[in-house]
């Protein structure tokens, strides 16, 4: 008997990622012989973690905060969305090649759009944070032809280098969170901080939010994350957590991995999950 193929998530801190779950639910569903491990990676160590697990026979990863900078960085390749957004989420190994790719915007967009039937093109957008999934959403989020884009971030000059980075037809503007502009309504507002990850609750705009305002949190929790208590106080028409994310990207890893594309609406129903 052969063993498995080897997969996992390397990130830091890792140990509250379910996408263990989500991939052995995947492989069940179709039939894959594959193991999926959770790996803590500190930072900094991302690419001798990855030479091992290339070195033991491992076939891919999927790599998360705060690594997915310097995971676009060794690989050998990347894809066009990797290439982009400059962060990879996701490594295919072959042939002692990596080859780099990003499912972090198509599985938000996907959410969005199929999941929560949301309209984008026109849509006014408020990102908030601008680090490693910002620079994954972003590309996919403008091909969805919003009338704008703005990022707002507590550390200014990493926002200003995206939008200088993403200058296309959509426009997009930087910003502090204090700064986010009072005359714009905003039909989504995406929180792509790791604030939460660390128990904190930075100041969010709340001008920003209004009752035909959709909140998502790229982050997720069984209980509301405190972005999305915090939209749903402040009267959000909707507000949403990442798990639909989630398993859309992960389904796109998958994909790339595997060669055969998993049914999410049922791995999402059987994860039992429900948005605030
Ligand atoms: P990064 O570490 O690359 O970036 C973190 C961002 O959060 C930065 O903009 C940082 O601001 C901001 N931030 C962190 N703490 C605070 C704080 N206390 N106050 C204000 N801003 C803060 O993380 P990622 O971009 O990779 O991930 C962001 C989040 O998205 C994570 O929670 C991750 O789990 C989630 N995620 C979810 C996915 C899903 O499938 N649902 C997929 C990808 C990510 P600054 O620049 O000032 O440091």
């Amino acid at each position: 008997m052969t063993a498995p193929d080897r997969y996992g998530v390397m990130g830091y801190p890792v140990a509250h990622s379910r996408s263990p779950v989500i991939h052995r639910l995947f492989a069940l569903q179709t039939e894959q012989d594959m193991q999926y491990d959770l790996i803590q990676v500190e930072p900094g160590g991302l690419d001798s973690a990855v030479r091992q697990f290339q070195r033991a026979g491992g076939k891919g990863l999927n790599i998360t905060t705060p690594h997915k900078g310097d995971a676009a960085l060794m690989a050998d390749e990347l894809s066009d969305r990797a290439r982009v957004a400059g962060a990879v989420n996701t490594l295919l190994i072959k042939d002692d090649e990596l080859f780099g790719d990003n499912t972090d915007g198509a599985g938000l967009v996907q959410d969005l759009t199929q999941n929560e039937e949301l309209e984008l093109q026109g849509a006014n957008i408020l990102i908030l944070g601008a680090g490693g999934a910002t620079r994954g959403i972003l590309g996919p989020l403008c091909a969805e032809k919003p009338t704008q884009i703005i990022i707002a971030n507590r550390t200014l000059p990493k926002a200003e280098a995206l939008v200088m980075h993403f200058s296309g037809e959509v426009p997009v503007k930087s910003c502090r969170f204090q700064n986010v502009p009072r005359d714009v309504e905003f039909d989504l507002i995406v929180n792509a901080t790791s604030a939460s990850l660390q128990g904190e609750t930075p100041p969010y705009p709340k001008t920003a939010v209004s009752d035909k305002t959709v909140c998502y949190d790229l982050s997720y929790g069984l209980a509301p994350t405190p972005f999305s208590s915090w939209a749903a106080r402040h009267g959000a028409a909707r507000s949403l957590m990442g798990w639909g994310m989630l398993v859309e990207q992960a389904a796109e890893s998958f994909e790339l991995w595997r060669g055969v594309r998993p049914d999410t609406e049922s791995v999402l129903g059987q994860l039992n999950l429900s948005a605030s």
